[in-house]
């Protein structure tokens, strides 16, 4: 591992990430990497599964979704997450789901197209995720789950490299962070 040589390196605040992705190869080479960065991984392989770990578990920072998987794709998973969000008596419990009004989740596939951003985003996606991953990149995205200064230099906005991937949107709990 590189060392860390000046204070512009940006050192990962520690998450607890939940993946979603059916394919062995990219769910263990991604969580090696979230591991390498000193996040808490837990794994799950498809979205039947990662739905039950939801309903069970709420303490995730953020959760990398893969779209094609059996049982439920993520766009199925994604919508039926943010319907048990909705029943929940007492939201919000870690600084991630503060900031982001819900937990946040990251569409994460080689097929999602610029065009369909805001049917993501209504379908409850907060960010989006090219495969195959650039893990520099995707270090920085995770920076803006607690850091809303970062958050806001990667949200989407019109001409900006799709392929970067980012946020869909600043939430809406960004005007009382904004110092
Ligand atoms: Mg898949």
């Amino acid at each position: 591992m590189r060392a860390i040589t000046n204070a512009e390196t940006i050192k990962p605040v520690q998450l607890r990430i939940l993946i979603v992705e059916d394919n062995d190869i990219n769910r263990t080479i991604l969580a090696k990497r979230l591991t390498l960065d000193g996040h808490i991984v837990v794994n799950t392989t498809n979205g039947q599964e990662g739905l039950d770990m939801v309903e069970s578990d709420r303490d995730f920072d953020c959760v990398l979704m893969d779209i094609q998987m059996p049982l439920l794709n993520g766009y199925e998973a994604t919508e039926r997450i943010r319907g048990l969000e909705q029943k929940e008596k007492e939201p919000h419990l870690r600084l991630s789901h503060k900031l982001n009004g819900r937990i946040p989740i990251f569409a994460v596939s080689a097929s999602l197209f610029e065009v369909q951003r805001e049917e993501m985003y209504n379908l409850g996606i907060d960010g989006w995720i090219l495969k195959p991953i650039d893990f520099k990149r995707l270090r920085v995205i995770l920076k803006g789950v607690t850091d809303l200064t970062q958050r806001k230099k990667d949200v989407y906005q019109p001409g900006c490299s799709w392929e970067a991937g980012g946020w869909l949107n600043m939430s809406d709990h960004d005007v009382t962070a904004d110092r």
